[in-house]
């Protein structure tokens, strides 16, 4: 089954309010294997939403508005659906003694306005609003197709979803089985991601792909649905393999653990601890690692070193060293990542110096000391003064990760 939205309300198409129920409402459908394959916002505008309700109910065989119930002259979405599918309202008098009575329990009576929140289309039925005045409709204007007017209100629109809307489409759908793996990559942009792998997931309608790409990491989802268990992990099988042997150890992990949860596993794993000498990301980096709870089984702690004075004071990198080469440069970042090392006792140290903005903004060193040497890796990274801090942190996450992977 496909599914449109339609959502309803000229203060969505404004920059102060977003529309969350169509995401809401979009995570539910997928859920049951209904597909969403258009969605729209439509001011309180009677034509416009007519011709979209009009054009979405002969395309899909499900359409979903919300928003648009209220009492006032602009809400619309009662008048435009009896118009695009030729449709005549009458008033419910049972409705109406529900909002007079909703209305007294505070204290209040409806205004006639609130009349109009009593209309029902021909052939709807009504779906109670027991958080709100406008009761929700539900309507099959011919064999197969259905449309739901919702409320606009989330606190409203989330349990008529949840008791009155989900229950009616698992009548309307074949039961199926859904199965879904995710993946994580890191260390590889989106679109050389895309061009690795597009070649095996573009073979695939079931399951469907979906990559969500964050600035240097990846997630990677497949969802299958069929009929029966084995034949979706089967379908789930022939897709996601053949991309894992592809992205090998870039994916970092398959059960939704993030960069630093990996590394603390890793690290608990081998008894291992980590301390982080931080420069350009100035904490970020300790703060991620700590992120996760349990981080102080395996994190020591950091030196947070902004300026050369720091440098030397707290981790006693040479005057001399920094003036010769600079505070962005190899030798400053393998001195940082020795001393923390050292001056903590950890396992394992990291270091990050570089440059946020500026002619050189995005070259980077990290630092990587191990119980066995100290390696250097220089970093160029693209974008504003925020990105290249974030992706210097993930860069340095990866190479620990990898490292710690292969001993
Ligand atoms: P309405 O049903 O059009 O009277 O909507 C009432 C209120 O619900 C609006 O003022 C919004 O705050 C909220 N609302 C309406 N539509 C949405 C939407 N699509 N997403 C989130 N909030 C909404
Ligand atoms: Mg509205």
């Amino acid at each position: 089954m496909n599914a449109e939205i339609i959502a309803v309300g000229s203060e969505l198409l404004t920059p102060e309010k977003v529309d969350t129920n169509s995401l809401y409402l979009t995570q539910h459908l997928n859920d049951l294997g209904i597909e969403v394959v258009a969605k729209c916002i439509i001011g309180d505008d009677r034509t416009r939403l007519t011709n979209e309700i009009r054009s979405s109910s002969s395309r899909s065989e499900l359409v979903l508005l919300t928003g648009g119930l209220g009492p006032t002259e602009d809400d619309v979405t009662r008048d435009a659906c009896a118009a695009a599918l030729g449709l005549t309202q009458h008033f419910d008098p049972a409705i109406w003694n529900a909002i007079i009575e909703r209305f007294s329990r505070f204290g209040r009576t409806p205004s006639e306005n609130n009349r109009r929140q009593a209309n029902v289309l021909a052939g709807a039925e009504v779906l109670a609003n027991p958080n709100g005045t406008a009761p929700g409709l539900w309507l099959s204007p011919a064999p197969g197709r259905y449309v739901a007017l919702l409320p606009g209100p989330p606190r409203e629109l989330k349990p008529m979803v949840q008791d009155q809307i989900l229950p009616r489409l698992r009548q309307l759908i074949p039961p199926s089985v859904i199965r879904t793996r995710w993946y994580r990559v890191a260390g590889i942009g989106e679109s050389d991601l895309d061009s690795l792998i597009a070649p095996v997931y573009t073979q695939f309608t079931n399951p469907v792909t979906t990559i969500l790409a964050a600035p240097g990491d990846v997630h990677i989802h497949f969802r299958a649905r069929t009929d029966d268990e084995a034949e979706a992990e089967r379908l789930l099988a022939a897709v996601a393999d053949p991309i894992v042997a592809l992205l090998g150890d870039r994916i970092y992990s398959s059960d939704g653990a993030t960069l630093e949860q990996t590394v603390g596993r890793l690290l608990l794993a081998q008894h291992a601890t980590l301390a982080t000498a931080e420069s350009i990301t100035a904490g970020l980096l300790g703060g991620r690692i700590t992120d996760t709870s349990g981080s102080s089984a395996y994190y020591a702690g950091g030196f947070q070193t902004y300026t050369d004075a720091m440098k030397t004071r707290l981790l006693g990198v040479d005057p001399a060293l920094l003036a010769a080469h600079s505070a962005v440069s190899e030798p400053v970042a393998l001195a940082m990542a020795q001393a923390a090392r050292e001056r903590t006792g950890a396992t394992y140290a990291l270091s990050l110096t570089g440059y946020a903005e500026g002619d050189q903004a995005g070259l980077c060193f990290a630092g990587l000391a191990t119980p066995q040497h100290v390696h250097c890796r220089q970093l160029k990274l693209f974008g504003d003064r925020h990105r290249v801090r974030g992706l210097a942190v993930i860069q340095a996450l990866d190479w620990l990760r990898k490292t710690l992977l292969h001993p």
